[in-house]
């Protein structure tokens, strides 16, 4: 995937990020506009739309991604209290920039999974 995909480019240092954790395979940064005290994206430097699409092409480096985001909980201090882990996916899961990546949130109780709103 090239210069359109705006993950990809920060995996290229063509824009900034606030990175956390830098493994071979994997990247960690701060989300631009954080949910919660801690909020930090988990991405493959290998580019997959989604994480259904990672999974089945490349479980190793998905175990890597989590592998990630585990050590990005720890060096942030969330796994006494815990933390929330999520991959929105497609157009219902609500997912913006379609390149693969997880949520590390935490810092503070983050409330019920979703909101009770059904359609
Ligand atoms: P999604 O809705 O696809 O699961 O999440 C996309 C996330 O990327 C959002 O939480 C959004 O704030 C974050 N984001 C969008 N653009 C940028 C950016 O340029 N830099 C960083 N660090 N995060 C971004
Ligand atoms: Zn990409």
């Amino acid at each position: 995937m090239g210069t359109d995909c705006l993950f990809c480019r920060i995996v290229a240092g063509e824009i900034p990020a606030t990175i956390v954790r830098e493994t071979a395979t994997t990247l960690a940064f701060r989300d631009i506009g954080p949910k919660a005290p801690v909020h930090v994206l988990v991405i493959p430097k290998e580019h997959y739309a989604d994480v259904a699409t990672l999974a089945q092409g490349d479980p190793a480096l998905a175990g890597e991604v989590l592998a990630t985001a585990a050590a990005v909980a720890e060096d942030e201090g969330l796994l006494g209290d815990g933390f929330r882990l999520m991959f929105n996916t497609g157009t219902h899961g609500g997912q913006e920039v379609f390149h693969v990546h997880a949520h590390v949130l935490g810092g503070a109780p983050l409330g019920p999974m979703l909101a009770r709103n059904p359609a």
